[in-house]
């Protein structure tokens, strides 16, 4: 460590911290790559990520809680390797941060995982305030094209640009971000970013837009299951009707029992099976033979008959 970093660090420090007090280490927070959600910082998003992101603590799970961030950046700057191109041919560039911890009983553990690579993959926190179509140029949100599809051979990604806040890093168990093995986190606005980032799991934080869209399609979901629940106790209704005349020693709990764990489909084939018995042993129900019913599951008993 020479002299200036530790400059760098005592500006955050209550005391001045000597070389000994200090563990230091250098990660890789993010860089220009295509990553598998089909987004990628701009280099000028990383540009200005490298001032956002100096004095961010960093914390070793998605748990924020003080006693967790146990390192805080004093350097970031971005880097492009000579000679090294992202999947579409661009310069890479990626974002190289340097962070201390301060030695004590508390930090031996985490500082023992870095050394010895086992924590070694940082996701990040920024927010975005643009997101951009690499296709049409246009703000992705209002245009048409889907990320991830191609078009006239050119693969449609998303381009994250003007980051307005780093507000964290951590070290992750699992990389996002295949070639740098480093994943990121941000504020994303659209349906389809939300359900990614449900899939994604861990700690996620969602926009007032995104918790509206969640609640919307949680009402669609519950309408959807309610239709399912009436199909079900309908298909339910029929079959101990008709277990009653083609099944008469089968006891009405013994049959609630077996269709307890049975799912639609499996309802629907008792059903039609009990159906087929059933006009075998009474073919005639008058009644019913002229009612065409609109209900999906097979009817044929009452419209057969
Ligand atoms: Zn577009």
């Amino acid at each position: 460590m020479d002299k200036n970093e530790l400059e760098l660090i005592n500006k955050y420090t209550n005391r001045p911290f000597s070389e000994d007090e200090l563990f230091t280490f250098s990660i890789t927070l993010c860089d220009n790559e295509i990553d598998r959600d089909n987004e990628r910082f701009s280099d000028t998003a990383l540009e200005k990520l490298s001032r956002l992101f100096v004095g961010v603590t960093g914390i070793t799970d998605h748990d924020p809680r003080a006693d967790n961030q146990t390192a805080r950046i004093y350097e970031c700057r971005t880097e492009s390797p000579d000679g090294q191109y992202t999947v579409d041919g661009r310069k890479y560039m990626r974002l190289r941060a340097k962070a201390y911890i301060p030695r004590s009983k508390c930090s031996d553990e985490v500082i023992m995982q870095i050394e010895s690579g086992i924590k070694k993959e940082v996701s990040v926190g920024c927010a975005v305030a643009k997101k951009i179509c690499s296709v049409c140029g246009s703000d992705f949100s209002s245009c048409n094209h889907i990320a991830g599809h191609v078009y006239s051979g050119k693969k449609c990604s998303v381009i994250l640009d003007e980051p307005t806040d780093a507000y964290e890093w951590s070290f992750v168990a699992v990389p996002a971000q295949k070639a740098a093995g480093v994943s990121k986190f941000y504020r994303k606005e659209n349906k389809m970013d939300i359900e990614k980032k449900l899939l994604q799991g861990g700690e996620q934080t969602f926009s007032a837009d995104e918790m509206k869209a969640l609640s919307d399609k949680l009402s669609e979901l519950t309408e959807k299951a309610a239709d399912g629940e009436a199909y079900r106790t309908r298909l339910l209704t029929d079959i101990r009707k008709l277990s009653a005349v083609a099944l008469p020693e089968l006891k009405s709990d013994t049959l609630s029992f077996i269709t307890s764990n049975m799912n639609a489909d499996k309802l629907e084939e008792l059903h039609k099976a009990l159906s087929a018995k059933a006009s075998e042993i009474m073919p005639v129900v008058p009644q019913l033979a002229h009612v065409k019913t609109e209900t999906k599951y097979d009817n044929s008993y009452y419209n057969n008959i």
